[in-house]
C-alpha cells in the first residue's frame, strides 16, 4: 500500500511539476496548491531517490533547465500526451522501462507496433484497449493499475504498474494526458511465486495423511481436508462453517480446548504457538476414537491470533498397542498372571501398609514345581506349558481375592498375602496348595503327577525390604526342595545361614570344573558265582580344597540345576573308560572288565550325548559292550518315545544299560520289557533287609525271575555281609557290589587289588 500511494503521490507531483516545466507561471502556485505534505513525507521516505525532486520542492530555483534535469532523472517513466495520443514529453526512465529506444518514443504511443500489452493476468489487449487510449476515450484517471508489458523486439514480459491522469480543461475538454509508470515485475514474481508455495501447501493440506483443520477462533471451522472427512466421517460441505467441538469433541473437552487456544493466544510467541493433547472423540457415526491434536495459533501482521491450525491423528490403535506394551512388561504371556516387576510394586507397597499398621502381617510365598525340568524335558514342552497354567489356576483357587499369585519364570511363582492375622494362616494356605496339586493333572493326554516346593517369608520374621523379602522366601523354598519337596518351610535366619552356604558350594563347584577337583572311585562289580571281579562302577568324589571329599548326593543335583554336569559327566565318562581299558590291557581276563557309569536324567536329554559317547569310546579304544550306562527307571519311563530312541541308538553301537536303584522309582514292571535294557541293579534298601525280612526275600525273587524272562542280568546293591551274600546266592542272583566285597576305591588301590588276582571274598 505504502509503495502504491508513493507512486501515485509522485504521479501527481510530477503533473504538477510538469506542468510547471510547460507552464512555469503555474509552478510554485500549484505546488503550493497542492500543499502535500504527505508528498514531503514520501520523499523524506526515499530521500535519495527523491533528491533531485526535493531540490525542486525547496523551490528556489524553478528553471526550465533544472526542472527538465528532474524529470529525466526520475526512476518512475514519464510520457506526458495530448489528446490525440501524441507523446509531447518523455523521460529516460520511461524509455528504459519500455525497452524502446528514445526515438521509438517520439510520435503516437507505440503500442501497436513497438509494444505488446495484456493484462495483469496475461490476457492480451487490443491495441484500443491500452490504458492511455482508455482515459482519452473515458477522461476517467487511472490509477495504479498492472499490465503487463513486453517489448516487441526485446521480448520479455515486464510488469508495469501504469497511472494515467487526464488534464481537463474548465469546460471539461481533454488537454493533455499524463502517464507515469514503474516496474512492479519483482514484486510481482514474488506474489507469483508466494501463490505457488500457498497453492503448494494447499496441496500437501488435501494429500495430507493427517487431518487439518483450520479454525477461526469461534471453534468454526474454515478449512477440513480429505483426511479429516475421512477420520471424523463429516465431509467438507457439512462442516465448514460450523461449530466442529459440538460435532466431534465430548463436552467436557470443549472448555479444556478453549483454555489451550487461550493460552496459545496470550504468548504468540515462537515457543507458546503450539499446544498437544490427547481427546477421545467421536466420529459422526459415533464411534469413538483417540486422537492426538497439534494446535499452532495463526496470526496476522500485526501479531493478532486470528485463528488456528489442528493436526490431528488417530493414535487409538497406538495407545491400544502402548497398553499392550505395558501389560506385556508387567504380565507374563504364558498364564496371564503379573510377572515379577509387578509382584515387586505390589510387594513394596504391601510391606509400606505393614510397616504402620499394627496388627497383623503379610506373607510371601515362593513356589517352586518339583521335578518340572524333568517333566517338560521329558514330556514336551507344550505339556510342561499346559501345567504351568493349569497349576497357576489351581494355586490361585487357594487364594483371596486380595492375594497376589505372580509368575517369577520358568517354574517359579510367587504369592502376597497381604492383611493376614499371623503366619499360621499362611501355614494354612501352603498346607491347601498341596493338597489341590495331589490329584494328577490331566493334560494332552497325559496323567501327570506333580508337587511344589514353598518358601515362606514374613517382615515380621526377617527384612522388610521387598527384594529381601523374596529371597528369604527363596531359601525357605530350597530347604523344602532339599527335604524332598511337596513341602513348605518358614524362613529363619538359620535358613538363611543354609541358603548362603548352598551359594557358596554353588560357586564352588563352578571353580571345581576348572580346577578339576573332581576324581573317580571304582567299585568292583562281582560275580557271586565265582566271586572274580567282573567289572566296576564309576563314582565320583569331589576333593574340595576347604571341605574335603563332598559326596556325589551333595554336588551331583546342583551339578544338574546349573547346568554343570554336562561337562562334569562328560569327564566322567572320559576317564572311567581310560582307566578300565588299561585295567583291560594290564589284567587280562576271559571275559574283560565292564565299566558302569551313572548317566544324570538331564545328560540322557542332551542331544549331543550319543556323538559324545561316539568320542569317547573311540579316544580310548573300549568296546562298546564293556561300558554299562546306568539310568534310572523315572529317566526311561517318563520320556518313553525319546527314551526309546537314545536307547536303541545307543544299542546299535553296542553300548549296554543298566537300570540303577531299581524298586525306588515308577517301578513299571510292565514297561521293561518295551526298552532294550541289559542289567537290572536291586536297589540297596532291599538288600540291605534281606537277612530280617522274607517279604523282601520273595519281592527280590520277583524281580530277579522278572529280570531273568526278560533277558536281563541282576546286580544287588548293597552288598554288606555275608548273610546279605548267602541270601543273593541262593535266590541265584548274578552279582553283587557293596562293602562285602570293597568300598568304591581310588584307582592304584583297584590297580593293586588286581595285581592280587582271585576271587573278592572266600
Ligand atoms: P549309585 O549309582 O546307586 O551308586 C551307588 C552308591 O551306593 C554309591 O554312593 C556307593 O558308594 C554306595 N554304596 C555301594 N555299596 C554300598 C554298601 O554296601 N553300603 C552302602 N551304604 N552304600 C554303598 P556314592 O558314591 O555316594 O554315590 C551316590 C550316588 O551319586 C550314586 O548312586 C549315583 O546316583 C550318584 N553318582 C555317583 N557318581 C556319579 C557320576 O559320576 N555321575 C552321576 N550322574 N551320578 C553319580
Ligand atoms: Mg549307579
Ligand atoms: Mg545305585
Amino acid at each position: 500500500m505504502i509503495f502504491s500511494d508513493a507512486v501515485r503521490l509522485t504521479s501527481i507531483a510530477l503533473w504538477i511539476s510538469t506542468d510547471a516545466l510547460r507552464f512555469p507561471w503555474m509552478g510554485t502556485e500549484l505546488l503550493a496548491l497542492a500543499g502535500l505534505g504527505s508528498l514531503a513525507a514520501l520523499v523524506a521516505h526515499n530521500r535519495q531517490r527523491y533528491q533531485p525532486l526535493l531540490t525542486f520542492l525547496k523551490p528556489v530555483n524553478d528553471s526550465k533547465a533544472q526542472l527538465k534535469e528532474l524529470v529525466e532523472e526520475m526512476q518512475v517513466g514519464l510520457l506526458l500526451l495530448d489528446p490525440s495520443a501524441n507523446i509531447v514529453l518523455s523521460n529516460q526512465a520511461a524509455a528504459h522501462l519500455l525497452q524502446l529506444t528514445p526515438a521509438q518514443l517520439e510520435g503516437k504511443v507505440p503500442f501497436h507496433h513497438h509494444l505488446q500489452i495484456a493484462t495483469e493476468l496475461g490476457t492480451p489487449l487490443p491495441f484500443s484497449g491500452h490504458p492511455i487510449q482508455q482515459v482519452i476515450n473515458t477522461c476517467q484517471p487511472l490509477y495504479d493499475q498492472i499490465f503487463k508489458v513486453k517489448a516487441v523486439a526485446r521480448g520479455d514480459w515486464r510488469w508495469l504498474s501504469i497511472t494515467v491522469i487526464p488534464q481537463l480543461s474548465p469546460e471539461g475538454a481533454l488537454q493533455r494526458v499524463m502517464c507515469t509508470f514503474h516496474d512492479v515485475t519483482l514484486f510481482k514474481q514474488a506474489e507469483e511465486s508466494l501463490k505457488t508455495s500457498h497453492q503448494r501447501f494447499a496441496w500437501y493440506v488435501q494429500q495430507s495423511p493427517l487431518a487439518v483443520i483450520e479454525w477461526d477462533l469461534h471453534f468454526r471451522v474454515k478449512e477440513w481436508n480429505p483426511a479429516a472427512e475421512t477420520l471424523f466421517g463429516y465431509t467438507r460441505e457439512e462442516i465448514i462453517g460450523r461449530c466442529a467441538t459440538d460435532l466431534i469433541m465430548p463436552p467436557a473437552a470443549v472448555p479444556q480446548l478453549a483454555q489451550i487456544w487461550g493460552r496459545l493466544a496470550d504468548s504468540p510467541s515462537a515457543d507458546g504457538q503450539n499446544a498437544q493433547h490427547a481427546i477421545e472423540n467421536t466420529t459422526k457415526s459415533g464411534q469413538l476414537l483417540m486422537c492426538e491434536w497439534h494446535h499452532t495459533l495463526m496470526v496476522d501482521d500485526t501479531n493478532q491470533a486470528v485463528g488456528v491450525i489442528s493436526l490431528v491423528q488417530d493414535i487409538t490403535e497406538r495407545q491400544e498397542i502402548e497398553k499392550r506394551l505395558i501389560h506385556n512388561a508387567y504380565h507374563d504371556p504364558l498364564t496371564g498372571l503379573p510377572n515379577r516387576a509387578l509382584f515387586m510394586k505390589h510387594l513394596e507397597r504391601a510391606i509400606a501398609v505393614n510397616r504402620r499398621s499394627t496388627s497383623g502381617t503379610c506373607a510371601v510365598f515362593f513356589i517352586d514345581v518339583d521335578r518340572f525340568k524333568f517333566i517338560n524335558d521329558s514330556l514336551g514342552h507344550s505339556i510342561g506349558d499346559s501345567l504351568l497354567v493349569e497349576l497357576a489356576h489351581r494355586l490361585k483357587t487357594c487364594l483371596r481375592s486380595s492375594d497376589l499369585i505372580a509368575r517369577l519364570g520358568g517354574d517359579e511363582f510367587a504369592v502376597l498375602m497381604p492383611n493376614l492375622p499371623g503366619l499360621s494362616r499362611a501355614a494354612q494356605v501352603a498346607e491347601r496348595m498341596q493338597k489341590v496339586l495331589s490329584q494328577p493333572f490331566f493334560l494332552l493326554g497325559h496323567d501327570v503327577f506333580t508337587s511344589v516346593s514353598i518358601g515362606i517369608a514374613s517382615p515380621e520374621l526377617d527384612g522388610d525390604r521387598a527384594e529381601v523379602l523374596l529371597r528369604n522366601a527363596d531359601a525357605a523354598m530350597y530347604s523344602a526342595k532339599e527335604s524332598g519337596g511337596a513341602s513348605y518351610f518358614i524362613f529363619t535366619p538359620e535358613l538363611h545361614a543354609r541358603a548362603l552356604t548352598r551359594l557358596e558350594l554353588e560357586t564352588d563347584l563352578r571353580r571345581a570344573v576348572e580346577r578339576q577337583e573332581f576324581l573317580l572311585h571304582y567299585q568292583p562289580i562281582v560275580s557271586l558265582r565265582s566271586k572274580i571281579i567282573v567289572g566296576f562302577e564309576a563314582l565320583i568324589r569331589w576333593q574340595h580344597p576347604k571341605r574335603g571329599f563332598v559326596s556325589p548326593g551333595d554336588f551331583i543335583p546342583m551339578a544338574e540345576e546349573t547346568g554343570l554336569i554336562a561337562p562334569i559327566g562328560l569327564w566322567v565318562m572320559q576317564e572311567a573308560c581310560r582307566q578300565v581299558r588299561q585295567w583291560q590291557q594290564r589284567f587280562p581276563t576271559k571275559s574283560p572288565f565292564f565299566i558302569s557309569v551313572n548317566l544324570s536324567a538331564v545328560q540322557f536329554l542332551q542331544p549331543k550325548l550319543i556323538d559324545e559317547i561316539q568320542t569317547v569310546l573311540a579316544e580310548s579304544n573300549l568296546s562298546p559292550n564293556n561300558l554299562k550306562l546306568e539310568i534310572t527307571e523315572s529317566v526311561i519311563m517318563s520320556s518313553t518315545d525319546y527314551a526309546t530312541k537314545v536307547l536303541d541308538r545307543l544299542k546299535q553301537i553296542g553300548v549296554k544299560f543298566a537300570i540303577d536303584d531299581f524298586g525306588t522309582g515308577y517301578s513299571s514292571l510292565s514297561y521293561l520289557h518295551r526298552f532294550p535294557v541289559d542289567t537290572l541293579k536291586i536297589d540297596r534298601s532291599f538288600i540291605s533287609q534281606l537277612d530280617t525280612d522274607v517279604e523282601k526275600v520273595e519281592l527280590v525273587r520277583t524281580i530277579l525271575s522278572l529280570a531273568w524272562n526278560l533277558g536281563m542280568d541282576v546286580v544287588a546293591e548293597g552288598v554288606e555281609t555275608q548273610k546279605h551274600l548267602a541270601q543273593l546266592r541262593l535266590l541265584k542272583c548274578d552279582y553283587g557290589q557293596g562293602y562285602l566285597f570293597a568300598k568304591p576305591l581310588a584307582n592304584e588301590q583297584i590297580t593293586s587289588l588286581l595285581s592280587q588276582y582271585g576271587p573278592m571274598v572266600s
